[in-house]
């Protein structure tokens, strides 16, 4: 059950309830759910709800209807992350694990790791105890493998999953592996759920061969119960009819669980099909579902693998998919991240240099602006996101080292540069470290009473109202007034309570706001992505470097711009974007802004580099990201 407490309840009161239901033999949880503070109550006590009910402090008692507790959203209505070292798993990044069946040898081991870390992976799974159909196959390497499990970690930096087959391997388990499995097989162990629960570690349950979502659901129940939270639900395909594959791979259990649970959902694309050709276009569905995340057997060399060749993929193979991946996420408002464990350990790195132990990264406007979005995709939640009033303030804030990073959007695929902060990139001698694109979905957001027709005036950023175009035509009437950000826009129409005002903004600034969403996707054009870049006072020193942004100017005689061009082709650099901005009191002279894929600090890049000095007047690197 859940226990609604009173606004104004005492410590008294609420140490009294705590006590009641501890002697009850109820699981305890407090915790505060959209500004409520309520206590969630798992067990079988003899009272009534009436008894709780009565209790001084308690405003309503709300029974559980499901048969699984602590898992279910009805407790927790918040997604649960859960935090395997620098990697966090659910949230708005996909997390991928990957890497072979089982543990062959050290070689195999860490010639795969690499693989699948540079493709993308961040964790590494490997069998050691391999609870094989034959007891004549083999079985893994048992602790030997364990062992190089931890050498892979420590060598790659990859956090390592493996399934744990018995309680009597925890110990082990503890000492060498940051993630355990319980497998298919293993599902409704329930000494082994138990087990598990005690340690602590985080858990992948993959669902039974043969289980329903329930019964999955109430096997995550016993590990929770336990007092361990932190568990991953791991579909990997069930027992049906069909032959062509060698389980069905129940997609559906992604919305499903969605709603049921707040745990974290992956997908085992590889056991669920058991063919190397069909893992991909399942992984892409599964990621366009609302997977948080998948974990899928990779090996170098599958014709000899010594179990599930058939249905591991290439390292290639791997690499293309996560390319895919990094593609689709956005669409479904996640990222995949290349560069997650490298941005974690820079920043980390940061955190220690400048003795906080906290980053502070600026973003336009209030909480909820898809600026903040991006911060928090980017960073994750270890940063702590600090919003400010213009562009203009968020460079002056890392130039004096108020913030470590700051956040700004530079193009968008709509309606083309944010002009603003390309000139502030030029006037900053600050670096470009990062980039993220968004997917922005436009929501028109009102009061809970407004309805479409009621509705007067719409606040929101001028460039949003020319991304709804199409839909603000409809209605002609409506006065649109421009504003600073999204979410400032909501907070004042809530703050206004005038039920003819509405917004455009971010379902989030909804939320956060008390507002509701009267019209969805109403930007003219789905395929709208905002790309935003991070800024910092240096280049991160273990940061990844893919992609450069460069500024210069030329001479201005005929094939000036052409001579420069021509470097960048002669030495096989790749542009990603070239576009030109006035130079400010210099009528008609331009400025050229260039992205391209490479490395521009580098020693490989310095005779390029060199020669591009020589044909330009003025050049500046932002970045290497
Ligand atoms: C595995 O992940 O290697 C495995 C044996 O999976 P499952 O338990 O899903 O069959
Ligand atoms: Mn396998």
């Amino acid at each position: 059950m859940i226990l609604v407490l009173k606004k104004g309840i005492t410590q008294d009161q609420k140490s009294n309830i705590r006590s009641m239901l501890f002697s009850e033999g109820y699981i305890v949880r407090e915790m505060s759910e959209a500004g409520q503070n309520i206590i969630g109550a798992v067990g079988k006590g003899g009272k009534e709800t009436d008894f709780f009910e009565q209790l001084p402090g308690v405003a309503s008692v709300i029974p559980i209807s499901t048969s699984f507790k602590l898992v279910s959203r009805q407790l927790h209505t918040e997604d649960t992350l859960v935090q395997v070292g620098d990697v966090v798993v659910g949230g708005e990044r996909i997390t991928i694990i990957a890497g072979p069946c089982a543990v062959e040898s050290r070689d195999q081991a860490l010639t795969i790791a690499r693989e699948v870390r540079r493709y993308g992976a961040v964790l590494f799974r490997g069998g050691a105890f391999k609870p094989r159909t034959s007891p004549y196959s083999f079985q893994g390497l048992q602790e030997e493998g364990l062992k190089i499990l931890a050498e892979v970690r420590k060598v790659t930096g990859l956090g390592v999953v493996t399934e744990i087959t018995s309680p009597t391997q925890a110990d082990m388990m503890m000492k060498y592996v940051d993630v355990v499995q319980v497998g298919a097989r293993n599902m409704q162990n329930f000494e082994l759920l138990k087990c598990v629960g005690r340690i602590g570690k985080p858990v992948v349950l993959k669902r039974g061969l043969a289980s329903t979502i329930e019964e999955w659901l109430m096997s995550a129940e016993y590990i929770l119960s336990e007092g361990n939270e932190k568990v991953i639900l791991c579909e990997r395909g069930i027992r049906t009819f069909e032959p062509y594959t060698r389980n069905t791979l129940d997609l559906s259990a992604i919305p499903v669980l969605k709603t049921l649970t707040h745990l974290p959902v992956i997908i085992d694309p590889s056991h669920a099909t058991g063919i190397r050709e069909k893992v991909s276009p399942m992984s892409r569905a599964a990621i366009a579902a609302g997977a948080d995340g998948l974990m899928i057997e990779v090996h170098h060399d599958p014709d000899h693998a010594l179990s599930d060749g058939p249905q591991s993929l290439y390292p290639k193979q791997f690499g293309q998919l996560t390319r895919d991946i990094y593609v689709i996420a956005p669409v479904v408002g996640k990222q995949l991240d290349f560069d997650y464990l490298d941005k974690a350990k820079a920043v980390d790195h940061l955190s220690k240099t400048n003795g906080t132990g906290v980053q502070r990264a600026a973003f336009l406007g209030e909480m909820g602006t898809f600026s903040h979005k991006a911060c928090i995709q980017y960073f994750g939640t270890k940063m702590a996101a600090v919003p400010a009033p213009s562009f203009k303030a968020i460079f002056e804030a890392v130039k004096n080292g108020e913030v470590d990073f700051g956040v700004v959007p530079l193009e968008n695929s709509l309606t083309g540069s944010i002009h603003e902060n390309y000139d502030l990139l030029l006037e900053y001698d600050l670096k470009i470290v990062g980039e993220i694109t968004l997917r922005i979905i436009h929501y028109l957001i009102g009061h809970p009473e407004a309805r479409a027709d009621t509705i007067r005036r719409v606040f929101s950023l001028p460039m949003v109202f020319q991304q709804c175009r199409q839909f603000l035509d409809r209605h002609e009437s409506w006065e649109l007034v421009p504003v600073k950000d999204t979410a400032g826009a909501v907070k004042e129409i809530s703050e206004s309570a005038n039920p003819v005002d509405a917004a455009i903004a971010s379902k989030e600034a909804a939320e956060m706001h008390g507002m509701v969403v009267i019209e969805e996707g109403i930007e003219t054009n789905p395929r709208n992505y905002t790309r935003f870049v991070v800024i910092g006072i240096d280049q991160l020193e273990k940061g990844p470097r893919q992609k450069s942004s460069l500024i210069f100017s030329t001479g201005n005689q005929p094939g000036a711009l052409y001579e420069v061009l021509k470097i960048f082709a002669e030495n096989g650099v790749n542009l990603v974007k070239l576009e030109s901005r006035p130079i400010h009191g210099k009528p008609w002279e331009y400025m050229f802004y260039v992205d391209l894929e490479a490395d521009a600090e580098s020693e490989t890049f310095k005779p390029t580099f060199d020669l591009l000095e020589e044909k330009t007047d003025y050049l500046k690197i932002l970045g290497s990201y």
